[in-house]
């Protein structure tokens, strides 16, 4: 076989989101395109605010050269003072570029800290439902997952976690606000994990590292969204303005760890070694220097809020059960059948393409991303209310 045992066994298993995604294409050559309300990807439909385009000008007429050369790995030097400067801000401590790599999007941030931090066998606690890439990202780096529920409405279960944490535990990997339910976890909840990882690590006689998946955090709906490196020493934040300035096609990202972090010139080091020998090599250049200029600045998240109040309002209406999303721009609603894969396929007949929770270990429920046009929401509600009706008395 000329492709990796690993890999053709991963491709079989093809994740729900790519399933969903073929089977639309095929939707939308039948029905068109129009006819088909797409909620399977977590694509931002939200158009990036004007200053992208405006900086994106400046920088394309400087005339400075080298501008396109290699850099150091982590990255521009005044992109990391930049970055450290609003990130110091956000979390109530204060940090150097010395501090910040810069990286292709969150999903490299986090293969770059895995890759850096877990021996074979090192054990990744993640609490579920989870961002599905996470189980992939920690296998490439030789750990294990070790997948822990949440409470009902999604906050931390912090007895769960306990049990999950061992002596090869290396990481916790947390996402706020989380995809695919929408949840933010509060200072309190965050505190008390951080005094519990502090406990087991003493425990253990090691370090557990906190590794904190925020690139949600500009996107949050009346919730103040806690800093992590200020609750705890070992924490690492991934991030990526994919969601925040809507340009997950470009791949910036970072990663930013706590300035007293354990053996930090050592992790800083192998956070850039990683970054180059993973084949990153650096942040694309272009982009480094547009998000030095925009911090600060997000996508329009009224927008975003709109969209979920036009959501929850109509399908709450029609009887579906879900904690509203407190950020992010998923709906992880029950399904009103215990059968999440079977209900998915049931909106497919009323031309709605949502993921079955299972994918997410989340299963009776399905998400919805509502990072669509609001007319695919409200034109997508009659085939909701008809899905739910067909499953009463089931
Ligand atoms: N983490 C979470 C929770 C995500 O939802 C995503 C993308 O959807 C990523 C990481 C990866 O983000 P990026 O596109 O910046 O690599």
């Amino acid at each position: 076989m000329a492709v990796a045992k690993k890999i053709a066994d991963t491709l079989t298993k093809s994740s729900w989101i790519r399933k969903m995604f073929e089977e639309g294409i095929n939707l939308k050559k039948i029905h068109g395109a129009r006819n088909v309300f797409d909620f399977s990807l977590g694509n931002p439909n939200v158009e990036p605010p004007p200053q992208v385009k405006e900086q994106l000008q400046r920088i394309i007429d400087e005339k400075s050269p080298g501008m396109h050369a290699y850099m150091p790995n982590a990255g521009y030097p005044e992109t990391r003072a930049a970055l450290a400067l609003q990130i110091g801000l956000q979390n109530g401590v204060t940090l150097s570029g010395e501090d910040v790599v810069m990286t292709c999007g969150a999903g490299g941030a986090l293969n770059v800290v895995l890759k850096t931090l877990l021996d074979p066998g090192d054990e990744v606690v993640i609490p579920a439902p989870y961002f599905v890439e996470y189980r992939f990202y920690v296998d490439n780096a030789g750990g294990e997952t070790r997948l822990v529920k949440t409470n009902e409405d999604f906050s931390l279960d912090l007895e769960a976690i306990a049990r999950a944490i061992g002596p090869r535990t290396k990481v916790v990997l947390i996402n706020s606000p989380n995809n695919p339910t929408g949840r933010v976890y509060d200072e309190t909840s965050l505190k008390l994990l951080a005094a519990l990882l502090a406990e087991k690590g003493r425990h253990y006689e090691t370090d557990i590292y906190l590794v904190s998946d925020e690139p949600y955090r500009d996107i949050s709906y009346d919730v103040t969204i806690p800093g992590i490196l200020k609750l705890y020493r070992n924490s690492i934040i991934v991030s990526s303005y994919s969601k925040s300035l809507s340009l997950p096609g470009e791949r910036i990202g970072y990663i930013a760890i706590n300035p007293d972090l354990s053996d930090r010139e050592a992790v800083m080091g192998g956070l850039i070694l990683c970054n180059r020998i993973l084949g990153f090599v650096n942040a694309p250049a272009l982009m480094q220097r547009l998000v030095a200029s925009l911090q600060g600045v997000t996508v329009d998240v009224s927008e975003y809020r709109r969209k979920r109040d036009l959501l929850c309002r109509g399908l709450g209406e029609m009887g579906y059960r879900f904690q509203i999303p407190e950020g992010a721009f998923y709906l992880f609603a029950q399904s009103p059948i215990a059968d999440d894969v079977e209900f998915v396929r049931i909106l497919q007949k009323h031309l709605i393409l949502a993921v079955p929770g299972s994918g997410f270990g989340g299963p009776g429920h399905f998400r919805i991303a509502y990072c669509v046009a609001d007319e695919t929401i409200t034109r997508s509600l009659t085939g909701f209310a008809r899905a739910i009706e067909e499953c009463r008395g089931c």
